[in-house]
């Protein structure tokens, strides 16, 4: 089965060139640096060179490494930041992420439809309105 591509929502560059989602990142202090995550929806492991520091509970600005989009501005809510990811079946999904370091929420998004992912989800979940009842 083909694996899911994640894209940039603004040029559609590929984000994930082999098994990692690659990001721009700068915290509030105005360091930058390089972010690697895991493209499996719920697992938070993030790769980045150990002089690359990011404290719990900060803020922080996500760019698409390719045309430097800043991804939290394709997003209403200020905390959250979206990409698109294109599943094996070619169906295109938004994939909505905290910019909070630590928070451990993603929100899978078609339409009307939201599947929560991560122990944090809660968090921002009233966001698209009423609960699910699954
Ligand atoms: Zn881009």
């Amino acid at each position: 089965m083909k694996e899911n591509d994640f894209l940039c929502p603004q040029c559609r560059g590929q984000l994930k060139p082999n098994n990692k989602i690659i990001f721009s990142v700068k915290t509030k202090d105005g360091s930058v640096g390089l972010m690697l995550l895991s493209p499996h929806l719920g697992e938070y492991s993030v790769v980045k060179h150990k002089s690359f520091k990011l404290i719990d509970g900060e803020h922080l600005e996500v760019y698409c490494p390719i045309c430097h989009e800043n991804l939290g501005d394709q997003h209403e809510h200020k905390d959250l930041a979206k990409v698109l990811m294109i599943n094996g079946e070619d169906k295109e999904y938004e994939i909505v992420f905290s910019l909070i370091v630590g928070q451990k929420c993603t929100y899978k998004v078609l339409g009307e439809d939201v599947e929560p992912f991560g122990e944090d989800a809660d968090e921002y979940f009233n966001f698209w309105g009423e609960a699910p009842t699954y």
